[in-house]
Formats: structure tokens, sequence, C-alpha cells
């Protein structure tokens, strides 16, 4: 019975050219991946500033597991919460200026724990539509009444907020930069409007983090919202930190109340010590080294420029994702497949990642790339686009 239900799943889903499939990768992270024995100029990695490959993070996390070994042991509560751990939570809390800071396993594990801890059935969620999907993972299981507002639409956003019952707690969350399209939420309209209604706001930073602010403190850097504004704080630390981990930041009411009530933070082992210690390293290069940020707007304004000028169909984002629409599902998947020929790794984005006819070519840029990688993407594109009568 499961064999043949499955199976039948599993053709619907190749007829429809959403069928998935996994590369083995062969080398560290970097602009160039050996992949399935071919070295590849890849534009897909959430590595956007070229860490997660550094020395300096390599030596920090051979130094900790010398010390602390390997696994973490036991949950953070039981005695898996090592000084590494504590002294990661805290350098956090300092970068993003709030009170305190929680490590969590994975972003997708912080989400969970964050929403279903802070709300419940007699409380609502507000959230944009094109949040990422843990994130409306996390507002289905809180159990609240959930809704979700159109992608950066304020003003739909205000009148949910006007006709929502007064009783109970207010959620908004969003993406702080929205993982497939690479625009930005309008934060400081959120944080007015959240204010106003008597609501918090929720920013979920991956894509901002370590990217974004003068030292790498993200979105809300970005716009200086302080802790009051931006109550609710979460960062991954897999992609532009280079390592692996997520965190939430906030007041010392907001860190306590997870600690008690997150149960993704509560019933799982703490990650490896050593992978904090290698986070710590990153943070310090955050800090010292700006021009990894510095070279990575100069290659986002760069293929921008070069884009246009080509007639690529380009989307609104400034930031290192930059993704180009195609729109259906077979023809995105062609042209990723012609980059391969053409020795570029770029995925093809499909449903039900993103909405129905918006499959699109998720592009991004990381520090680790240098102006000649960008030109021969261009011209890649550019010949691609041409044989397909586009431009
Ligand atoms: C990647 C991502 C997550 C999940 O983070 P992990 O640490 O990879 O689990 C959550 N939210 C957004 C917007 C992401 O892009």
């Amino acid at each position: 019975m499961f064999e043949r239900a499955l199976q039948r799943r599993l053709a619907e889903r190749r007829e429809q050219n959403r069928y998935r499939q996994r590369r083995v990768v062969e080398s560290a992270q970097g602009a160039e991946l050996q992949v399935d024995g071919r070295q590849l100029l890849q534009f897909c990695s959430n590595d956007y500033l070229g860490l997660a490959n550094h020395p300096k993070l390599i030596e920090a996390m051979h130094r900790a597991s010398a010390e602390f070994g390997v696994g973490g042991g036991a949950s953070h509560l039981v005695c898996g919460h090592s000084s590494l751990h504590h002294r990661l939570e805290e350098r956090l809390a300092e970068l993003t200026g709030r009170d305190r800071a929680l490590l969590f396993s994975t972003g997708y594990m912080a989400n969970l724990g964050t929403v279903a801890a802070l709300v419940g059935r007699s409380d609502q969620v507000f959230e944009d539509r094109l949040n990422h999907a843990s994130l409306l993972d996390a507002g289905l299981l809180s159990g609240s009444r959930f809704q979700r507002f159109a992608h950066n639409d304020v003003a739909d956003l205000q009148r949910r907020l006007q006709r929502a019952p007064e009783e109970g707690l207010k959620l908004i969350v969003v993406d702080g930069v929205f993982s497939m399209d690479g625009d930005m939420a309008p934060l400081p309209e959120l944080a007015g409007l959240a204010q106003r209604h008597n609501a918090w706001l929720m920013v979920d930073d991956a894509h901002g983090f370590g990217v974004l602010g003068a030292s790498g403190a993200g979105s809300a850097a970005h716009f200086g919202l302080d802790q009051q504004q931006l109550p609710v704080l979460m960062g991954t630390l897999g992609k532009a930190i280079g390592s692996f981990g997520a965190f939430v930041a906030g007041s010392e009411t907001l860190i306590e109340s997870l600690i008690q009530f997150a149960r993704p933070y509560i019933y799982t082992t703490a990650m490896p010590p050593a992978v904090a210690a290698a986070t710590l390293a990153s943070l310090d290069l955050l800090e010292t080294e700006a021009w990894r940020r510095d070279h990575l707007a100069s290659l986002i304004a760069y293929f921008r420029h070069e884009a246009a000028l080509l007639g690529l169909p380009l989307m609104e984002s400034n930031t290192a994702i930059q993704p180009l629409m195609v729109g259906d599902d077979g023809q995105a998947l062609a042209i990723s497949r012609a980059l391969e020929a053409e020795g570029i790794l770029i995925s093809a984005i499909r449903p039900p990642t993103v909405p129905v006819g918006t499959a699109r070519l998720r592009i991004t840029l990381s520090a680790a790339h240098r102006e000649t990688d960008v030109d021969r993407l261009l011209s890649s594109l550019a010949a691609i686009w041409r044989e397909r009568g586009q431009l």
C-alpha cells in the first residue's frame, strides 16, 4: 500500500518538473565546487562572505575540539551548555545590541520554538506571504489564529490588525531579507505599526545577519531598530557566518521565556562546542575585516548594472540574492541545466518553494567571487537568454 502510494506521488512530482535531486559535493565551500567529479563555478550557496572554509574558523574548531571533544553530550538544560556556547551568546547579544541571546541548533528550530513559545490558541500571528517555510510551519504549529498578509504590503497588514479582536497577543513575523526574492522587509514601517497595535515584531534575519549593517549585525542595525522597536530578532549562523546554528536575541524576559518554554530548544542536544568556537572566530572576522561586506556590495552593484544592460529579468533586490525570474518550472530547469553544461552551478527554484508560476534561477553572490567570475556568469546567461530568443 505505502510503496504504491508513495511511488504515485513521486511520479506526479517528476511529471510536474518539480522533482528534487541532490548533488554530491566533494570539496569545501567556495566560489568553485567539486560536484559529481566536475569543477563548477557556483552561484547558489548562502556562504555570502566566503567564511565557511576560512583558516581561522577551521583552526578555532580544531583547537576547541581538542579541548571540548566532539559531541555536545546533552541538551543545554541538562549538562550540555558549555562555556563556549555561553561566550557565543554573550557576543551575539553585544553585536546585536540586545540584553541577551539564546543559541539554537538550527534556524528551523529557532523559528518553531520561538513562535510556539510566544503565542498559542487565544493569540494571533500575522506573517508575510513570502516568509520562509520554517516561519509558516511555526505559525501553524503554535496553534494560534494565523493569517498571511500580501508581500511587503504594510497597508494590508494594517487592515488585518484593525479587524483583529482586541484580546490575546499579536505577533507580526517577517523575513528581514526574503530568501527567494532578495528584497528587504520595510522594517521601520512594520515596527511602527506593531507599536501602534500593541503587537510584537519578530524578524528572521537569516539572509541579513553578517551582511547588512555597518558591523554585520544585520537588518535591525541597517535600519537602526532597537530592542523596543524590534523585540524578537532571530539570526542564523550557517549562512554569512559560515558556521552552523542560530540564535534569538532580545530582552531578558524573552530569553528566559524561551529557555522555559521553547520545546525545540529544550528537547535537543546542544550543538558541538567546537562549532560555537568556529562561530566566535567568524564574529571576530566580521568585526575586524569589513572588506568582505564592501567587496560583496560592489559585486552586487556590478552584477545588477551589467545584467540590466543585457536586458536580463532582474528582480527588486539590492542584496546578495539576485534571482532571475523565469516563470515556467520546466524552463527554469532547462536554463539551470544549460548553465551547468557551461560549468556554472545555479539551482532552479520551483514550487512549492516559490508560488506557482514564479520559478526562477536563484543567483547568490559571495565575497568569495571575483569580478571575473561575475563576468563569466553574465556572458553565459546572455548566451542562454539569446538562444531562447528573449534578448
Ligand atoms: C535558512 C533559513 C532558515 C533555517 O536556518 P537553518 O539554520 O538552515 O535551519 C530559516 N529562515 C530563513 C529565512 C532561512 O533562509
